[in-house]
């Protein structure tokens, strides 16, 4: 088998894997997911994967579909099974299969999980960083909860993408900051401080997110997690997302702006520090700028 999926409680060939039609993953997006990395076949900070996994499946009133470890056994099997070396494991946990009503009942969850290939931007994308768009946002008031209820997101980076633009950059009614339609976002001030957006039900805890903060007070560098207006976003010295498959990425133009000509100096920091977190986890290094 040269692609392996978990799926009905066992490894099968991913072109087989299915999942019910009375799934209520499919017909209510009733459902939480994970996307992992693993590098040199060890899993990145799955600990606080499972943190946010635990954390999501509680605001849906849903227990973990088995123990923790069991997850972790689980996902560790489904790496050794596949082929890549380096990847993205998907992990998704729906309620349950059943006559379709709106009610909360206990179900059988639904556990499917599958490799992607990694999707790290190449050197010359982190060295010249990425174009972005605006937008007000148009998601749901529970952001926090990591649901494959995507729709909004998906729509606002499809407008991003119509303007020749990577991401979105999404703001409130009061135009300030959220978080991007698959990332965290940083800027770094004219006073050399990280300003990031704070946790609350509109952004996604980041697991990279949760690192970043670590490395920047490592470095020494103040980091505030606060409101951020749209006008500072447009005049912040560097701007940069974070997010478990782009890691440390630099935004160099906010709609047409110019925010920095390249990758600035604290962005390249806190990638290396990253990448250094890869090696120390995996041994394996990843590539450095
Ligand atoms: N915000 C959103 C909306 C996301 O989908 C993601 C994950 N791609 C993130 C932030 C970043 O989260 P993480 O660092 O855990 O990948």
């Amino acid at each position: 088998m040269s692609r392996v999926a978990y799926a009905e409680r066992r490894y099968q060939p991913h072109a087989e894997a299915v999942t019910p039609i009375e799934d209520r993953g499919l017909q209510f997006a009733d459902g939480i997911y994970e996307v992992m990395e693993y590098f040199n076949l060890h899993i990145l900070d799955a600990e606080e994967h499972m943190d946010r996994l635990e954390r999501s499946l509680g605001e849906m009133h849903m227990p973990m579909p088995m123990s923790r470890k069991a997850m972790l056994h689980m996902l560790n099997e489904l790496v050794r099974k596949n082929v890549r070396r380096h990847g993205l494991i998907y992990l998704q946990v729906n309620r349950g299969a059943g006559m379709r009503n709106h009610e909360i009942r206990p179900m059988k969850p639904i556990v499917i999980a599958h490799i992607l290939p990694r999707r790290t931007p190449t050197a010359e994308t982190y060295r010249q960083g990425i174009k972005v768009t605006t937008a007000p946002d148009i998601r749901w008031g529970r952001c926090d909860i990591k649901t494959v209820s995507l729709l909004g997101n998906i729509l606002m980076k499809y407008e991003a993408a119509q303007q020749g633009a990577k991401d979105v950059f999404i703001f409130d009614e009061k135009n300030n900051l959220r978080e991007s339609s698959s990332s965290n976002i940083f800027i770094v001030t004219d006073k050399g401080i990280i300003a990031t957006p704070p946790r609350n039900h509109h952004i996604l805890p980041g697991v990279t997110r949760i690192h970043v903060l670590k490395f920047a007070a490592e470095l020494g560098i103040k980091v505030e997690e606060r409101m951020i207006s749209k006008e500072e976003v447009m005049n912040a010295k560097e701007c940069f997302i974070t997010s478990t498959s782009a890691h440390v990425l630099p935004v160099t133009s906010i709609d047409g702006k110019k925010i920095s000509d390249g990758i600035g100096p604290v962005s390249k920091q806190l990638l290396n520090h990253y990448h250094h977190h890869i090696l120390n986890i995996t041994g394996e290094a990843c590539p450095i700028l």
